[in-house]
């Protein structure tokens, strides 16, 4: 018999299969972990496929040894792999990387094993006690404690010394052995537990979702409308017929908030994976998942991957969070992974949020996914009013500053009544752009409609859908007025300007990229702030998710305008959707809530939208937006990325590729919207040259242009280029 195996050479960009002869005196399966020799060395691989014979026409070498007992590669995982392979363009290797832990293959990393102690067990404990001299106190104390149960060395020897415990183990009464001690995420973490009876109206989603003839199900519920709970119930369901469940939270921060939740319901049973593990912990779940041991997986993006069997439901909350779609090598989307291990299993997949994007939205109007709705929040007070604050306004009444008259005298209010207060600003990344001081206009193409992002670098306003570039705003074209701003910013100054409203002594806490940079700082701030120990919480859109505060009764959104005019068709969505996350942050509990969003543009009509919670008014405009303009979803973005050290290679490589999609175009003028090729915005990344073609091209040419265009990039790609294909792209930096 012959295996297909699959070399695992870290930094392979090809995927390199070769075929091995299977020996005669042991079995191997697909999936499994082998060593076979290579050149003049041995090294890892994985089974593949298995055939009878190999038509490869050489004399084919032996594999050495199978690594594990069982196969590492699960058969769905298998399929899976083959599946990403043939959909997705993703090479068999980067399958294997999302798959199995980096230190697990080529068995960089160990079990943690430690010394434990216990009582020999063919002894009765008073045939032992009566074997030390009752002087020997230490000793005794020590039997005493192990009569309880056995106990780690490192523990042990902080409570008794260490002479009494070696002089024991030397008598042979207690025995001391490795053992291996599995490394917990967040072990300390303290669970909550609040049994609750589920509303009328939480059951009727948990039906919906187990009564729908769909694979997924869009959990369409207002911020605190209890999702948390209904996945709860779905996964109890589901554990009760013996079956497992994945969870996935958009972001790190969320994961031990959700992870309290998941230990106090379900225990031991639970674990966790995320690329935020140590290589340890992840090791160890990953094996506690794989064992069975562990039949929940609580985790992000990533954990879609998790090696688990016998899946019952899959759970994506937050299901409009850009963090479910992996931007960086390999590209995949986590719905379209859920999609196939919920076909896989047969069971439904459940995609949560109070926003949903535009695009699932629109799949549930196309039947294609089923919906069920949860329209108002657990807490009797309702949503939280939202005032809009015109600082053009403010501005021409005198005030520069970065809070409007009613919101300092808001936070005043709020801290002396003895709640809490969220400042959020939007912020997304650090592009910048440049605004009219005077009348709050802001730089836009005018070929795109979308706003100028200014490169510093280069001094200048570029457009990052058409490439087109701008000198510098120098003067309003609407107001004429000279005053021009770059905008950016930061969390900092908003902490100053909070600090001289409400003075030295009261606590104020700040969380973005910059203060989140240890592993467990997030932790931290959140927990401070839970506990009250900061009235004020200051942050970027990591705070705008997910967080449970009962305390918060006022959150303030400042230079809401920041990601509405960021230059991607997505903005005013993307506005949308944390603008109302955060807004839903407050007035949680018993408390009555309130928004105040700052904004240059306070008659855009997205505003009116936030204002009233009415997520299906602006789903039809912005659907409809999409239709005329031929956006997503009734178009597909597909860029070509080419980055090189050599910018000659790029050019050249990425001129050939736009030769060939021309001629596609040519003899297929309707398939095409847009076809061009330009440098990236961004030209240089970490010292080499990046290129891009841009197409927008109707949804039914999508999969046969997709797979020419990787044709093409086979065909003619030199060495030391790179190439990838994005669609639908998150950013076009
Ligand atoms: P969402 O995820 O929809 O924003 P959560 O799941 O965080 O909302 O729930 C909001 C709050 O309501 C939480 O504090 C939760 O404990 C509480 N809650 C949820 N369901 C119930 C219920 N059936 N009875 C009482 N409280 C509930
Ligand atoms: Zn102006
Ligand atoms: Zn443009």
């Amino acid at each position: 018999m012959v295996a297909s195996i699959i070399v695992d050479i870290s930094n392979s960009e090809v995927d390199r299969i070769f075929d091995y002869q299977i020996p005669v005196h042991f079995a191997v399966k697909c999936g499994d972990r082998v060593l076979v020799p290579f050149g003049n060395r041995t090294i890892e691989g994985y089974c593949i496929n298995i055939t009878e014979t190999s038509d490869c026409g050489i004399e084919l070498k032996c594999i050495v040894r199978k690594l594990d007992e069982n196969p590492l590669i699960l058969p769905e995982m298998l399929q899976l792999m083959k599946v990403m392979k043939e959909k997705f363009f993703i090479r068999h290797v980067d399958s294997l990387r999302l798959f199995i832990p980096s230190k697990l293959r080529g068995n960089k990393i160990k079990a943690q094993i430690k010394e434990y102690c216990s009582l020999k067990e063919d002894e009765s404990y008073d045939d032992m006690v009566a074997k030390i001299s009752t002087r020997a106190k230490a000793q005794l104390a020590v039997l005493a404690r192990l009569k309880e149960g056995g106990e780690f060395l490192t523990v042990l020897s902080t409570e008794f010394s260490n002479s009494a415990i070696s002089a024991l183990v030397k008598a042979g009464i207690v025995i001391k052995q490795g053992m291996e001690v599995m490394r917990t995420p967040f072990k300390g973490l303290s669970s909550t537990n609040s049994l609750v009876e589920l509303t009328d109206m939480q059951n009727d989603a948990v039906e919906k979702v187990f009564n729908s003839d769909k694979d997924v199900v869009l959990l369409h519920g207002v911020t605190g409308s209890g999702k948390t709970e209904v996945y709860l119930a779905c996964i109890e369901r589901m554990l009760k017929l013996g079956k497992t469940a994945i969870m996935l939270v958009p972001e790190i921060s969320l994961t031990p908030q959700i992870l309290r939740i998941f230990r106090g319901r379900f225990g031991d049973m639970v674990a966790m994976l995320h690329s935020g593990l140590s290589d340890g912990e992840r090791y160890d779940e990953w094996r506690r998942i794989y064992d069975g041991d562990a039949r929940i997986v609580v985790g992000a993006r990533s954990a879609i991957f998790a090696p688990i069997s016998n899946v019952g439901i899959i759970i994506i909350d937050e299901e409009h969070d850009s963090s479910y779609i992996s931007e960086s090598n390999p590209r995949y989307n986590t719905i379209d992974i859920a999609r196939f291990r919920g076909e896989y299993n047969k069971c439904h997949t459940i995609i949560g949020s109070a926003t949903p994007s535009v695009e699932s939205y629109h799949k549930v109007n196309n039947n294609e996914y089923e919906i069920a709705t949860m329209d108002k929040r657990i807490s009797e007070n309702g949503m939280p009013e939202v005032q809009i604050i015109d600082m053009a306004k403010e501005m021409r009444s005198g005030n520069f500053g970065l809070f409007s008259a009613e919101l300092k005298a808001s936070i005043l209010d709020t801290i002396a009544d003895g709640n809490q207060v969220m400042i959020f600003l939007n912020r997304r990344g650090y592009a910048s752009y440049m605004q009219c001081k005077a009348c709050g206009y802001i730089a836009k193409c005018t070929d795109c409609d979308v706003s100028l992002t200014y490169h510093h670098q280069d001094k200048l306003l570029k457009c990052h859908y058409c490439g087109k570039r701008f000198k510098p705003l120098t003067q309003c074209p609407e107001c004429s007025s000279e005053s021009i701003k770059q905008g950016k910013i930061g969390t900092e100054r908003v902490v100053a300007e909070i600090k001289q409203l409400i003075g030295n002594d009261i606590g104020i806490l700040r969380m973005d990229n910059d203060t989140t940079s240890t592993k467990t700082a997030y932790l931290d701030i959140l927990g401070a702030f839970k506990e009250g120990e900061a009235k004020v919480l200051v942050g970027t859109q990591m705070i705008a998710k997910g967080h449970d505060f009962p305390d918060v009764t006022l959150v303030g959104v400042i230079d809401a305008d920041m990601s509405l005019y960021f230059s991607d068709y997505r903005s005013s969505e993307r506005t949308f959707q944390l603008i109302t996350q955060v807004a839903g942050r407050c007035g949680r509990s018993f408390k009555k809530g309130r928004v105040l969003i700052q904004t240059y543009s306070p008659k855009h009509y997205l505003f009116s939208f936030i204002k009233n919670y009415d997520y299906k008014g602006f789903f039809s405009k912005e659907v409809n937006n999409r239709k005329v303009t031929s956006f997503p979803p009734f178009a597909t973005i597909i860029r070509v990325l080419i980055s090189s050290e050599s910018e000659d290679k790029c050019v050249d490589y990425a001129k050939s590729i736009y030769t060939e999609l021309k001629l596609i175009k040519t003899a297929a003028p309707e398939k095409f919207i847009y076809l061009q090729a330009m440098k990236s915005p961004v030209t240089r990344i970490q010292s080499k040259f990046r290129y891009q073609i841009v197409m927008r091209v109707n949804r039914d040419a999508e999969l046969q242009l997709i797979s020419d265009i990787h044709n093409i990039l086979d065909e003619k790609k030199p060495r030391g280029v790179a190439a990838f294909v994005e669609i639908n792209p998150q950013s076009m930096s």
